[in-house]
């Protein structure tokens, strides 16, 4: 019990720890932005450049909206409004934005949803928590694997599976998931897992894990069903 106390408290922590850290960042990328936003339009900036232009801008957007994020998940849980957020719409659009990811490594993406569900939760962070479990998913898998996400209804409940065909992880390996800043990966951040949790958990939600070393891994979150 006392080790649950003291992993809250940490959560806490790193959680106004990224808030102010997402909110110092996020004014020089606008700054930058306009910047390159103002080039774009300019007449004296010839169009091959102005193509890289566009470019910088995207990956800037993309950047923002991470940290908005960061920034709507460092709020407590009772400030944010609870929409009905259609599960196979957040499935269908997070799959279609993660489609080229996966094809850097030559793996699709298989959609399995027969019918509608809903859960009471923010569609911005349930696409967040989904884009973290299979963009995990996609980096542990070998090249030519596909990776499957699933959805259906079981009694009252929402059940999603993302299951990969790739490395696998160890006992130890899954409970260390959630940790702040462990991962395994040379260029990874070690903070996805924290936020899907963190997620889950302010909307009722539960995360767990079936992995075999070397075989593949399959998470499951479920949620309450809305209907
Ligand atoms: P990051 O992806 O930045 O490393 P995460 O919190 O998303 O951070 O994941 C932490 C670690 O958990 C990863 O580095 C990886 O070792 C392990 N992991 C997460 N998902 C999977 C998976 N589907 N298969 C194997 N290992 C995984
Ligand atoms: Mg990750």
């Amino acid at each position: 019990y006392f080790q649950q106390i003291k992993q809250a408290e940490r959560l806490k922590t790193t959680g106004q720890l990224a808030a102010a850290v997402a909110h110092e960042i996020r004014n020089p990328l606008t700054v930058v932005k306009g910047f390159l936003q103002f080039y774009e339009q300019s007449n004296e900036v010839d169009t091959e450049l102005k193509k890289h232009f566009h470019l910088m801008v995207d990956e800037l957007n993309t950047a923002e909206q991470v940290i908005s994020q960061f920034l709507s998940i460092a709020k407590p849980a009772k400030e944010k409004e609870l929409e009905p957020v259609n599960i196979r719409q957040v499935l269908q659009s997070v799959t279609d934005l993660l489609h080229s990811y996966g094809l850097l490594h030559d793996n699709q993406i298989e959609l399995q949803i027969v019918e509608d569900s809903y859960v009471a939760a923010n569609t911005i962070e349930m696409k967040q928590l989904f884009i973290n479990i299979i963009k995990n998913a996609i980096e542990a898998s070998n090249i030519g694997d596909v990776v499957v996400v699933a959805a259906s209804k079981i009694k009252d409940m929402v059940e999603i599976n993302i299951i990969d065909y790739g490395q696998g992880m160890t006992e130890k390996e899954i409970e260390s998931l959630g940790t702040p800043f462990y991962s395994l990966k040379s260029k990874g951040t070690g903070l996805g897992m924290m936020i899907c949790f963190n997620i889950a958990e302010n909307y009722k939600g539960k995360i767990s894990f079936k992995s075999t070393k070397g075989k593949g891994t399959t998470v499951t979150i479920r949620f309450p069903s809305l209907i």
